[in-house]
């Protein structure tokens, strides 16, 4: 292909001499990947597998972001390797950097305190830029404007069965507004005081969040307040369930919403990305649990995945030969099996129940 320069929402001039033509429906949605220039081999490596799994017979369009430009080598590699048409775009540094309502001097020492207590990625500025922007500004880029839906891809993930359907399908037809593979406790050390803003933001907004259809239930679990659970101890009514965020389909009218928009703006005004180490997962799972009716949530049970160190593959025999899936449901890596998996959550407290309705 034809490299242009690399500017914000940028789409580069796709091949002529290739025929991304479709003939079934296909839906308005794309590809999604954050990305750095020195990820290629493993930007390669997802694309590779969900090309394979799925998206040859598709050839939807993949979105690529990152803070600073694409290099050449980069956009070469990855427009050879899809098989929908590619755009490259560059984040503004409005909606990636550190905010300048963020203290220097109380950001440095949060940093320092993070890293001594052994948090992942605590003493990482980028992570909390990246974060941060997970959060609350990927929907506002302008090469997603056109797009209804989008799938999040990272690099070095893998999908290890063929997709039996379309997912973008699936989520317009029943309705759903986010999809997940993976759910699991959070450490509770990198969100110390999400969950007193998150509750600030429900007394402050009880128009928007209904008790009776959300996924309440779900996220919070009293019993465990200061218990010797096994395996996780929560100091709040949050339990830390959330979804796996490397992997999520998600409807980009829910994360443009004025509701949406009005719990990012709460939580950003907390300072909790910078001071502390709140994660997208976690901020965008809360918010699915409260804002969505728990019918508009979709756990795709039929899709195989890993990115390091969990995955999730199907159990049923028939389905892996079905999908022709490489990967083997009693591994230590399958998450489903473990403890802290909140898979069992979900289901207990009637995840999924309006599928049969639905589907
Ligand atoms: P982890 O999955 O939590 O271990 O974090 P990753 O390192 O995989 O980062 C999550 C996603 O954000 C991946 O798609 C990364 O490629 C991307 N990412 C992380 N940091 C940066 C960054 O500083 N710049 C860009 N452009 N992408 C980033
Ligand atoms: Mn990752």
């Amino acid at each position: 292909p034809k490299l242009s320069t690399n500017t914000y929402h940028d789409t580069i001039e796709n091949d002529p001499n290739r025929d991304y033509t479709y003939l079934g429906t296909r839906e308005n949605a794309t590809l999604l990947m954050l990305v750095r220039n020195w990820e290629l081999d493993g930007a390669l490596k997802s694309m590779r597998s969900l090309e394979d799994r799925f998206n040859r017979k598709y050839h939807y369009d993949w979105t690529f972001l990152n803070d600073v430009p694409f290099d050449d080598a980069f956009i070469e590699a990855t427009s050879a390797m899809a098989s929908g048409k590619t755009s490259y775009g560059l984040i503004p540094s409005s909606d990636w950097d550190r905010p300048s309502s963020i203290d220097d001097e109380k950001f440095e020492s949060s940093l320092q305190l993070m890293q001594e207590k052994g948090v992942i990625y605590g003493g990482s500025k980028s992570y909390r830029n990246m974060c941060r922007f997970n959060s609350g500004f990927f929907f506002r880029q302008k090469l997603l404007d056109q797009y209804r839906y989008y799938f999040r891809v990272e690099p070095d993930v893998e999908y290890y069965c063929d997709f039996p359907f379309d997912p973008f399908r699936v989520m317009r037809e029943q309705r759903k507004i986010y999809g997940f593979v993976i759910s699991m406790y959070e450490y509770e050390d990198t969100i110390p005081t999400l969950w007193d803003a998150v509750e600030e933001f429900m007394a402050d907004n009880p128009d928007i969040v209904d008790l009776e259809t959300n996924s309440y239930d779900f996220i919070i679990d009293d019993s465990m307040i200061g218990t010797e659970m096994p395996i996780i101890q929560s100091n709040s009514m949050y339990n830390l369930c959330h979804f796996w965020s490397n992997f999520e389909i998600g409807d980009l009218s829910f994360f443009r919403s004025e509701r949406y928009l009005r719990y990012f703006e709460h939580l950003d005004r907390k300072g909790g990305f910078y001071l502390e180490r709140w994660g997208d997962a976690p901020v965008h799972s809360i918010a699915v649990a409260l804002l969505l009716r728990q019918d508009e949530v979709i756990h795709f049970d039929e899709l195989g995945y890993y990115h390091i160190p969990f995955g999730t593959c199907p159990t049923a025999h028939n389905i892996m030969l079905q999908q022709r899936c490489a990967c083997d449901p009693g591994a230590d890596s399958n998450i489903d099996i473990k403890a802290h998996s909140c898979l069992n959550r979900w289901w207990k407290m009637g995840g999924g129940k309006y599928f049969m309705k639905h589907g």
